[in-house]
């Protein structure tokens, strides 16, 4: 049985390919979008127990994306991680403003990113 399953938007096509490889060998099951329409409209088919969100997208960024999930009913409960290349202080607050639960910063650490994604789902289900 898969351990949870993950949505992932990301247009970038090198880390999409790295964040399916680590989270599939974890046992997650995967779904991907490679831009914020397709999200939604995926989001229509699936209720994932996470959301890592790329915030550089084409037209609607990661950030607008959030915001729209989570001012929805259907969709604020799921936690939202952003991906990002920001490293400055203020675009943490800017990411996590936004309404994301958390942040993974790129380049992925792949000996930690596995970690860190299941310490996020364990805080979501330690919340329910
Ligand atoms: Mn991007």
């Amino acid at each position: 049985m898969a351990k949870g399953s993950i949505l992932v938007v990301e247009d970038n096509p090198i880390n999409l390919k790295l964040i399916k490889v680590l989270l599939t060998v974890e046992g997650y099951e995967v779904f991907i979008s490679t831009n914020a329409e397709e999200a939604l409209d995926m989001l229509s088919k699936i209720h994932p127990q996470l959301i890592l969100m790329d915030i550089q997208l084409p037209s609607m960024n990661g950030l607008e994306l959030t915001k729209k999930l989570k001012a929805d009913s259907k969709y604020q409960k799921i936690p939202i991680i952003a991906i990002t290349a920001y490293a400055m202080k203020n675009d943490e607050q800017k990411v996590l403003e936004a309404g994301c639960d958390g942040y993974i910063a790129k380049p992925i650490d792949v000996t930690k990113f596995s970690q860190t994604i299941e310490d996020y789902l364990k805080d979501v289900v330690d919340q329910s």
